[in-house]
């Protein structure tokens, strides 16, 4: 049975788009985390055959094969997730869609913009650099994450605390289904809305491209920080300003966290053992000078 599906799916790709190498099978056996031991026995996470699609039809077609041959496929971005959502658990296709990496199109009167499941973030942010226009939400993880996996896991990120998730400044999708259809989604869709997708960890859909919604650049940015000596307040503050002043980005860093990191064990003393907030504003410089002093203020208090 796999032979046939290899040379179907090599039919369909081209053999250059196609691996059944072992090596590369286990390299895709995990992704940015690795599995616990124990957990990783109680599935086959070795993809049988990796597929590298260079167009929508193609993994629409993909989709098609492996409902003919009864296998199950794993669409898989950058792997960075860390939660195993791009990891084969009873073997089967894994769908690497970095390939689809392109800029379809950008309506730059009405600041729209519409890329494919496989760019990445930061190539967005880069193309974006000489426009007027930016991204509203992105994931910290931009440098290499792509955004049919940010789709996919929720999208939050950035930008998040003014313009909420990835979905609220989505135009529409186009979603290849199970069955291999082809589909355009949009908030007035009947059937599905983007909100019912969005999240689904590959399980529903592969996005296939997505069309954003870009926010006018702003003018000025402004980064700011404050340590703590007690992660209680440091939560507060933080809360505080998320709602307040609604910075552009918002992190939280407990020393005791950090220190279990580096693999110290982590004792309540750790946890208060103090914390810094940090982040940045992004408006107009009044804006940004106003966010600035009421932060001051918040953190004096
Ligand atoms: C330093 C760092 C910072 C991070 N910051 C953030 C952050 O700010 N916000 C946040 O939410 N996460 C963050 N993450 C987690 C992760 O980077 C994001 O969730 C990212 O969006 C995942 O994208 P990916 O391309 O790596 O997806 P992958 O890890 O490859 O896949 C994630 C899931 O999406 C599915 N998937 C991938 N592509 C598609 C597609 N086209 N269609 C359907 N399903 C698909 C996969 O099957 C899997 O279930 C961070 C991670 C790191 C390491």
């Amino acid at each position: 049975m796999l032979m046939s599906l290899e040379k179907t799916v090599t039919e369909l790709v081209g053999s250059d788009r196609v691996s059944t190498s072992y090596l590369e099978r286990i390299a895709y056996s995990h992704d940015l985390a690795p599995i616990p031991h124990n957990i990783a026995r109680l599935f086959n996470s070795v993809p049988d055959i990796i597929v590298n699609p260079q167009s929508l039809d193609k993994v629409a077609g993909i989709m098609k094969v492996a409902n003919k041959f009864q296998v199950p496929v794993t669409p898989r971005g950058a792997a960075t997730w860390g939660y195993g959502g791009a990891v084969p658990t009873m073997g089967g296709i894994l769908l690497d869609l970095r390939g689809l990496n392109k800029i379809v199109s950008f309506d730059e009167a009405r600041g729209l913009l519409t890329v494919q499941c496989g760019a990445v973030w930061k190539d967005i942010i880069d193309f974006l650099e000489k426009t007027s226009w930016e991204l509203p939400v992105y994931p910290s993880s931009a440098p290499s994450s792509t955004v049919g996996g940010f789709a996919a896991t929720g999208g939050l990120g950035y930008g998040s605390l003014e313009y909420g998730s990835l979905v609220d400044n989505v135009e529409s999708i186009n979603a290849i289904l199970p069955t291999g259809e082809k589909m355009m989604v949009d908030p007035n869709s009947d059937w599905v809305t983007p909100r019912q997708l969005f999240g689904s960890e590959g399980t529903l859909c592969i996005f296939g491209e997505l069309t954003l919604r870009l926010v006018p650049r702003r003018s000025s940015a402004a980064p700011f920080l404050a340590y703590f000596h007690q992660l209680s307040n440091a939560v507060e503050v933080a809360n505080e300003l998320a709602r307040k002043t609604r910075p552009f980005s918002l992190i939280l860093r407990a020393f005791g966290f950090v220190r279990a990191r580096e693999g110290a064990l982590l004792s309540p003393e750790d946890a208060e053992s103090g914390a810094i907030i940090f982040g940045h504003y992004a408006a107009t410089p009044h804006q940004v000078e106003e966010s600035l002093n009421r932060f001051a203020r918040m953190v004096t208090d």
